[in-house]
Protein backbone atom coordinates (compact mmCIF):
# COMPACT_ATOMS: atom_id res chain seq x y z
CA UNK A 1 0.00 0.00 0.00
CA UNK A 2 2.76 2.83 1.06
CA UNK A 3 4.04 2.77 -2.64
CA UNK A 4 0.17 2.92 -3.70
CA UNK A 5 0.03 7.00 -1.91
CA UNK A 6 0.14 9.72 -4.76
CA UNK A 7 1.94 13.22 -3.47
CA UNK A 8 -1.45 14.15 -2.47
CA UNK A 9 -2.03 11.73 0.11
CA UNK A 10 1.61 12.45 1.33
CA UNK A 11 0.97 16.06 1.37
CA UNK A 12 -1.73 15.08 3.26
CA UNK A 13 -0.05 13.14 6.10
CA UNK A 14 2.79 15.44 6.37
CA UNK A 15 0.37 18.56 6.74
CA UNK A 16 -1.70 16.50 9.48
CA UNK A 17 1.17 14.99 10.99
CA UNK A 18 3.01 18.47 11.35
CA UNK A 19 -0.52 20.02 12.75
CA UNK A 20 -0.51 16.83 15.37
CA UNK A 21 3.22 17.41 16.86
CA UNK A 22 1.91 21.52 17.21
CA UNK A 23 -1.35 20.34 18.83
CA UNK A 24 0.65 17.94 21.06
CA UNK A 25 2.82 20.10 22.31
CA UNK A 26 -0.06 22.53 23.17
CA UNK A 27 -1.81 19.66 25.22
CA UNK A 28 2.19 18.82 26.93
CA UNK A 29 2.24 22.14 27.90
CA UNK A 30 -1.16 22.60 29.09
CA UNK A 31 -1.75 19.25 31.02
CA UNK A 32 1.80 20.31 32.54
CA UNK A 33 3.93 17.01 34.35
CA UNK A 34 0.62 15.90 35.68
CA UNK A 35 -0.62 13.76 32.71
CA UNK A 36 2.12 11.99 30.47
CA UNK A 37 1.14 13.37 26.70
CA UNK A 38 4.30 13.03 24.87
CA UNK A 39 4.41 9.50 24.03
CA UNK A 40 1.73 10.59 21.35
CA UNK A 41 3.85 12.17 19.57
CA UNK A 42 5.13 8.49 17.95
CA UNK A 43 2.03 8.44 16.27
CA UNK A 44 2.87 10.92 13.44
CA UNK A 45 6.70 10.33 13.57
CA UNK A 46 5.58 6.90 12.82
CA UNK A 47 3.05 7.70 10.43
CA UNK A 48 5.35 9.90 8.53
CA UNK A 49 8.27 7.52 8.52
CA UNK A 50 6.13 4.48 7.11
CA UNK A 51 3.77 6.27 4.62
CA UNK A 52 6.37 9.30 2.88
CA UNK A 53 10.12 7.95 4.05
CA UNK A 54 12.98 8.12 6.23
CA UNK A 55 13.99 12.10 5.64
CA UNK A 56 10.54 13.18 6.39
CA UNK A 57 10.68 11.16 9.44
CA UNK A 58 13.29 12.45 10.71
CA UNK A 59 12.22 16.25 10.41
CA UNK A 60 9.07 14.94 12.23
CA UNK A 61 11.26 13.55 14.86
CA UNK A 62 13.38 16.61 15.12
CA UNK A 63 9.62 18.66 15.19
CA UNK A 64 8.48 16.10 17.80
CA UNK A 65 11.39 16.45 20.06
CA UNK A 66 11.32 20.25 19.82
CA UNK A 67 8.23 20.31 20.98
CA UNK A 68 8.37 18.59 23.79
CA UNK A 69 11.15 20.54 24.67
CA UNK A 70 9.51 24.08 24.26
CA UNK A 71 6.87 22.74 26.41
CA UNK A 72 9.03 21.83 29.60
CA UNK A 73 10.98 24.93 28.90
CA UNK A 74 7.88 26.54 29.05
CA UNK A 75 6.54 24.66 31.81
CA UNK A 76 9.59 26.25 34.21
CA UNK A 77 10.05 23.11 35.78
CA UNK A 78 12.61 22.61 39.09
CA UNK A 79 15.26 20.98 37.61
CA UNK A 80 18.88 20.07 38.97
CA UNK A 81 20.73 21.53 36.47
CA UNK A 82 19.00 23.83 33.19
CA UNK A 83 20.77 21.62 31.03
CA UNK A 84 18.05 18.55 32.34
CA UNK A 85 15.35 19.11 29.35
CA UNK A 86 18.28 19.76 26.58
CA UNK A 87 19.97 15.57 27.79
CA UNK A 88 16.20 14.72 27.86
CA UNK A 89 15.10 15.90 24.97
CA UNK A 90 18.41 14.26 22.92
CA UNK A 91 17.06 11.17 24.37
CA UNK A 92 13.99 11.68 22.73
CA UNK A 93 15.50 12.81 19.90
CA UNK A 94 16.92 9.09 19.67
CA UNK A 95 14.44 7.25 20.84
CA UNK A 96 12.34 9.09 17.69
CA UNK A 97 15.35 8.37 15.28
CA UNK A 98 15.72 4.80 16.53
CA UNK A 99 11.34 4.49 15.52
CA UNK A 100 12.06 5.98 12.24
CA UNK A 101 15.34 4.21 11.15
CA UNK A 102 13.41 1.08 11.79
CA UNK A 103 10.50 1.65 10.23
CA UNK A 104 11.98 3.33 7.24
CA UNK A 105 14.04 0.61 6.59
CA UNK A 106 11.31 -2.31 7.01
CA UNK A 107 9.56 0.11 4.65
CA UNK A 108 12.29 -0.44 2.05
CA UNK A 109 12.63 -4.05 2.33
CA UNK A 110 8.61 -4.06 1.39
CA UNK A 111 8.85 -2.06 -1.58
CA UNK A 112 11.87 -4.29 -2.85
CA UNK A 113 9.70 -7.51 -2.12
CA UNK A 114 6.77 -5.77 -3.81
CA UNK A 115 9.11 -4.51 -6.96
CA UNK A 116 10.38 -8.24 -7.25
CA UNK A 117 6.88 -9.40 -7.02
CA UNK A 118 6.07 -6.84 -10.12
CA UNK A 119 9.36 -7.98 -11.96
CA UNK A 120 8.10 -11.78 -11.60
CA UNK A 121 4.60 -10.96 -12.68
CA UNK A 122 5.73 -9.12 -15.79
CA UNK A 123 7.59 -12.18 -16.85
CA UNK A 124 5.14 -14.46 -16.75
CA UNK A 125 3.77 -12.44 -19.58
CA UNK A 126 6.25 -13.74 -22.31
CA UNK A 127 5.86 -17.85 -22.01
CA UNK A 128 2.04 -17.20 -21.56
CA UNK A 129 1.67 -15.32 -24.84
CA UNK A 130 3.67 -18.21 -26.31
CA UNK A 131 1.50 -20.79 -24.82
CA UNK A 132 -1.92 -18.74 -26.21
CA UNK A 133 -0.11 -18.44 -29.39
CA UNK A 134 0.51 -22.08 -29.71
CA UNK A 135 -3.06 -22.93 -28.47
CA UNK A 136 -4.64 -20.28 -31.30
CA UNK A 137 -2.49 -21.87 -33.78
CA UNK A 138 -3.47 -25.46 -33.01
CA UNK A 139 -7.23 -24.08 -32.91
CA UNK A 140 -6.63 -22.69 -36.46
CA UNK A 141 -5.32 -25.85 -37.84
CA UNK A 142 -8.11 -27.71 -35.67
CA UNK A 143 -10.90 -26.42 -38.44
CA UNK A 144 -9.40 -28.29 -40.93
CA UNK A 145 -9.63 -31.57 -39.26
CA UNK A 146 -12.44 -31.13 -36.16
CA UNK A 147 -12.41 -33.37 -33.30
CA UNK A 148 -15.03 -32.12 -30.69
CA UNK A 149 -13.00 -33.07 -28.20
CA UNK A 150 -9.97 -31.64 -29.08
CA UNK A 151 -11.39 -28.49 -30.14
CA UNK A 152 -13.39 -28.17 -26.70
CA UNK A 153 -9.87 -28.56 -24.91
CA UNK A 154 -8.08 -25.98 -27.09
CA UNK A 155 -10.86 -23.80 -26.49
CA UNK A 156 -10.47 -23.96 -22.55
CA UNK A 157 -6.84 -23.61 -22.72
CA UNK A 158 -7.51 -20.43 -24.94
CA UNK A 159 -10.30 -19.01 -22.64
CA UNK A 160 -7.54 -19.85 -19.25
CA UNK A 161 -4.66 -18.11 -20.91
CA UNK A 162 -6.72 -14.86 -21.78
CA UNK A 163 -8.23 -14.86 -18.43
CA UNK A 164 -4.47 -15.18 -17.19
CA UNK A 165 -3.17 -12.53 -19.43
CA UNK A 166 -5.92 -10.50 -18.24
CA UNK A 167 -5.39 -10.87 -14.69
CA UNK A 168 -1.51 -10.63 -15.32
CA UNK A 169 -1.82 -7.31 -16.63
CA UNK A 170 -4.26 -6.26 -14.01
CA UNK A 171 -1.56 -6.87 -11.21
CA UNK A 172 0.90 -5.10 -13.23
CA UNK A 173 -1.44 -2.22 -13.66
CA UNK A 174 -3.36 -2.11 -9.88
CA UNK A 175 -0.42 -0.15 -8.76
CA UNK A 176 -0.16 2.21 -11.45
CA UNK A 177 -3.81 3.00 -10.90
CA UNK A 178 -3.49 3.03 -7.42
CA UNK A 179 -0.64 5.70 -7.38
CA UNK A 180 -2.18 7.91 -10.06
CA UNK A 181 0.78 6.99 -12.52
CA UNK A 182 -0.96 5.16 -14.99
CA UNK A 183 0.29 6.91 -18.17
CA UNK A 184 -3.53 7.45 -20.05
CA UNK A 185 -4.00 7.15 -23.79
CA UNK A 186 -6.97 9.53 -23.72
CA UNK A 187 -8.79 9.82 -27.53
CA UNK A 188 -12.33 9.36 -29.01
CA UNK A 189 -12.62 6.09 -28.93
CA UNK A 190 -16.17 5.03 -30.85
CA UNK A 191 -18.61 3.08 -27.95
CA UNK A 192 -20.37 1.28 -30.32
CA UNK A 193 -17.48 -0.40 -32.11
CA UNK A 194 -15.44 -0.98 -28.54
CA UNK A 195 -18.21 -3.02 -27.50
CA UNK A 196 -18.79 -4.73 -29.96
CA UNK A 197 -15.36 -5.90 -30.31
CA UNK A 198 -14.85 -6.96 -26.85
CA UNK A 199 -18.28 -8.67 -27.32
CA UNK A 200 -16.65 -11.22 -30.23
CA UNK A 201 -14.04 -12.01 -27.46
CA UNK A 202 -16.20 -13.14 -25.09
CA UNK A 203 -19.00 -14.42 -27.48
CA UNK A 204 -17.78 -17.98 -28.10
CA UNK A 205 -17.10 -18.57 -24.22
CA UNK A 206 -20.73 -17.77 -23.96
CA UNK A 207 -21.98 -19.45 -26.25
CA UNK A 208 -20.06 -22.92 -25.18
CA UNK A 209 -22.20 -21.92 -21.91
CA UNK A 210 -25.14 -21.02 -24.50
CA UNK A 211 -25.76 -17.61 -23.21
CA UNK A 212 -27.02 -14.89 -25.48
CA UNK A 213 -24.98 -11.58 -25.60
CA UNK A 214 -27.17 -8.88 -26.29
CA UNK A 215 -25.95 -5.15 -27.54
CA UNK A 216 -28.12 -2.48 -27.16
CA UNK A 217 -26.16 0.87 -28.47
CA UNK A 218 -28.72 3.37 -28.59
CA UNK A 219 -28.89 6.23 -31.24
CA UNK A 220 -27.20 9.06 -28.76
CA UNK A 221 -24.36 6.95 -27.89
CA UNK A 222 -21.43 9.28 -28.80
CA UNK A 223 -17.69 8.64 -28.59
CA UNK A 224 -16.59 9.07 -25.43
CA UNK A 225 -13.08 10.63 -24.12
CA UNK A 226 -11.15 7.30 -23.12
CA UNK A 227 -8.25 4.86 -23.18
CA UNK A 228 -9.28 2.53 -25.54
CA UNK A 229 -7.27 -0.28 -23.89
CA UNK A 230 -8.29 0.45 -20.16
CA UNK A 231 -11.99 0.70 -21.23
CA UNK A 232 -11.73 -2.55 -23.17
CA UNK A 233 -9.99 -4.46 -20.40
CA UNK A 234 -12.99 -3.10 -18.00
CA UNK A 235 -15.71 -4.26 -19.84
CA UNK A 236 -14.28 -7.47 -20.61
CA UNK A 237 -13.69 -7.87 -16.75
CA UNK A 238 -17.34 -7.25 -16.42
CA UNK A 239 -18.35 -8.86 -19.09
CA UNK A 240 -16.30 -12.20 -18.28
CA UNK A 241 -17.76 -12.01 -14.62
CA UNK A 242 -21.08 -11.87 -16.04
CA UNK A 243 -20.48 -15.23 -17.85
CA UNK A 244 -18.50 -16.56 -15.14
CA UNK A 245 -21.79 -16.15 -12.42
CA UNK A 246 -24.50 -16.60 -14.81
CA UNK A 247 -26.42 -19.62 -15.03
CA UNK A 248 -26.56 -21.37 -19.00
CA UNK A 249 -28.99 -20.14 -21.14
CA UNK A 250 -29.71 -17.17 -19.97
CA UNK A 251 -28.94 -13.72 -21.57
CA UNK A 252 -26.42 -10.91 -20.78
CA UNK A 253 -27.31 -7.27 -22.25
CA UNK A 254 -24.77 -4.84 -22.78
CA UNK A 255 -26.01 -1.42 -22.98
CA UNK A 256 -24.64 1.89 -24.34
CA UNK A 257 -26.47 5.40 -23.55
CA UNK A 258 -26.14 8.66 -23.11
CA UNK A 259 -26.17 9.98 -19.26
CA UNK A 260 -26.71 13.12 -17.52
CA UNK A 261 -23.75 16.16 -17.46
CA UNK A 262 -22.47 14.60 -21.14
CA UNK A 263 -21.56 11.42 -20.07
CA UNK A 264 -22.18 8.09 -21.98
CA UNK A 265 -23.33 5.24 -19.65
CA UNK A 266 -22.06 1.18 -20.22
CA UNK A 267 -23.85 -1.20 -18.53
CA UNK A 268 -23.79 -4.95 -18.09
CA UNK A 269 -26.64 -6.58 -16.90
CA UNK A 270 -26.93 -10.40 -16.22
CA UNK A 271 -29.32 -13.00 -14.79
CA UNK A 272 -27.29 -14.59 -12.31
CA UNK A 273 -27.05 -15.08 -8.49
CA UNK A 274 -26.91 -11.19 -7.61
CA UNK A 275 -24.79 -9.82 -5.11
CA UNK A 276 -26.07 -9.25 -1.81
CA UNK A 277 -26.40 -5.45 -0.01
CA UNK A 278 -24.16 -6.74 2.82
CA UNK A 279 -21.12 -6.98 0.23
CA UNK A 280 -22.18 -3.75 -1.90
CA UNK A 281 -19.57 -1.23 0.23
CA UNK A 282 -16.16 -3.10 -0.37
CA UNK A 283 -17.01 -5.07 -3.78
CA UNK A 284 -14.62 -2.83 -5.42
CA UNK A 285 -12.06 -3.62 -3.03
CA UNK A 286 -9.08 -5.43 -3.65
CA UNK A 287 -9.12 -9.10 -3.16
CA UNK A 288 -13.10 -9.26 -2.50
CA UNK A 289 -14.66 -12.24 -3.54
CA UNK A 290 -18.53 -13.29 -2.46
CA UNK A 291 -17.93 -16.99 -0.56
CA UNK A 292 -21.74 -18.12 -2.09
CA UNK A 293 -20.49 -17.65 -5.45
CA UNK A 294 -17.36 -19.43 -5.20
CA UNK A 295 -18.90 -23.04 -5.02
CA UNK A 296 -20.15 -23.16 -8.94
CA UNK A 297 -16.95 -20.28 -10.77
CA UNK A 298 -13.49 -21.27 -10.96
CA UNK A 299 -11.40 -19.54 -8.18
CA UNK A 300 -10.83 -16.03 -8.84
CA UNK A 301 -8.38 -12.97 -7.43
CA UNK A 302 -11.24 -10.78 -6.76
CA UNK A 303 -9.23 -8.47 -8.22
CA UNK A 304 -11.21 -7.47 -11.33
CA UNK A 305 -13.54 -5.03 -9.99
CA UNK A 306 -11.33 -3.21 -7.81
CA UNK A 307 -9.08 -3.00 -11.55
CA UNK A 308 -12.81 -1.63 -13.23
CA UNK A 309 -13.05 0.87 -10.63
CA UNK A 310 -9.41 2.42 -9.93
CA UNK A 311 -9.60 2.94 -14.53
CA UNK A 312 -13.34 4.10 -14.98
CA UNK A 313 -12.11 6.74 -11.93
CA UNK A 314 -8.38 7.46 -13.93
CA UNK A 315 -10.40 8.43 -16.80
CA UNK A 316 -12.64 10.72 -14.87
CA UNK A 317 -15.94 8.31 -14.64
CA UNK A 318 -17.79 6.31 -11.67
CA UNK A 319 -18.94 2.85 -11.50
CA UNK A 320 -21.41 1.46 -9.43
CA UNK A 321 -23.63 -1.75 -8.78
CA UNK A 322 -27.08 -2.43 -9.18
CA UNK A 323 -28.77 -5.77 -7.62
CA UNK A 324 -31.38 -7.48 -6.39
CA UNK A 325 -31.64 -11.00 -5.54
CA UNK A 326 -31.74 -11.91 -9.08
CA UNK A 327 -29.25 -10.38 -11.59
CA UNK A 328 -26.43 -7.86 -11.17
CA UNK A 329 -26.30 -4.53 -12.85
CA UNK A 330 -22.60 -2.96 -13.32
CA UNK A 331 -22.94 0.84 -14.95
CA UNK A 332 -19.72 2.75 -15.60
CA UNK A 333 -19.90 6.36 -16.85
CA UNK A 334 -17.13 8.38 -18.81
CA UNK A 335 -17.28 11.54 -20.35
CA UNK A 336 -18.37 12.01 -23.84
CA UNK A 337 -16.02 13.94 -25.96
CA UNK A 338 -18.03 16.61 -25.82
CA UNK A 339 -17.88 16.73 -21.79
CA UNK A 340 -16.49 20.36 -21.11
CA UNK A 341 -13.90 18.90 -18.62
CA UNK A 342 -11.22 17.46 -20.51
CA UNK A 343 -9.32 16.82 -18.04
CA UNK A 344 -8.41 13.51 -16.44
CA UNK A 345 -9.85 14.17 -12.67
CA UNK A 346 -12.47 12.04 -10.94
CA UNK A 347 -15.81 13.26 -10.91
CA UNK A 348 -16.49 11.68 -7.74
CA UNK A 349 -16.35 8.42 -5.77
CA UNK A 350 -18.33 5.27 -7.23
CA UNK A 351 -21.52 4.22 -5.11
CA UNK A 352 -23.72 1.42 -5.17
CA UNK A 353 -27.22 0.86 -4.66
CA UNK A 354 -30.54 -1.42 -5.41
CA UNK A 355 -32.68 -2.28 -7.98
P1 LIG B 1 -12.93 -12.43 -9.49
O1 LIG B 1 -14.09 -12.57 -10.40
O2 LIG B 1 -11.63 -12.63 -10.17
O3 LIG B 1 -13.04 -13.21 -8.23
P2 LIG B 1 -13.79 -9.68 -9.24
O4 LIG B 1 -13.17 -8.54 -8.51
O5 LIG B 1 -14.04 -9.51 -10.69
O6 LIG B 1 -12.87 -10.92 -8.97
O7 LIG B 1 -15.17 -9.99 -8.54
C1 LIG B 1 -15.24 -10.03 -7.13
C2 LIG B 1 -16.37 -10.91 -6.69
O8 LIG B 1 -17.62 -10.27 -6.96
C3 LIG B 1 -16.44 -12.23 -7.42
O9 LIG B 1 -15.61 -13.19 -6.83
C4 LIG B 1 -17.91 -12.60 -7.29
O10 LIG B 1 -18.10 -13.23 -6.04
C5 LIG B 1 -18.60 -11.24 -7.28
N1 LIG B 1 -19.13 -10.90 -8.63
C6 LIG B 1 -18.53 -10.11 -9.56
N2 LIG B 1 -19.32 -9.99 -10.65
C7 LIG B 1 -20.44 -10.71 -10.41
C8 LIG B 1 -21.63 -10.97 -11.14
N3 LIG B 1 -21.83 -10.48 -12.35
N4 LIG B 1 -22.57 -11.76 -10.54
C9 LIG B 1 -22.38 -12.25 -9.31
N5 LIG B 1 -21.29 -12.04 -8.56
C10 LIG B 1 -20.31 -11.29 -9.09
Amino acid sequence: MIDYLNSRSRAFIVATAGAGIVLLGVIDYLTGRELFFSIFYLLPVSAVAWFVGRRAGLVASVAAATCWLLAELADHAPYSSPAVPFWNTSVRLAFFVIVTLTLSSLRLVRQRQESLMQFIVHDLRSPLAIILTGLQTLEEVGGERPDQGEQKIIAHGIAAATHMQILINSLLDLPHLRSGKMPLQMASVDAKELVESVVRNIEPWAQRRQMTLAVECGEGAEPVRADEQLLSRVLTNLLSNAVKFSPSGSTISIRVSPAQGEMLAFQVVDQGPGIPSEWWDRIFDKFVRVEAHDQGASLGSGLGLNFCRLAVEAQAGRIWLESSGQGSAFTFILPSVNHRSRRGWPLGRSSNRAI
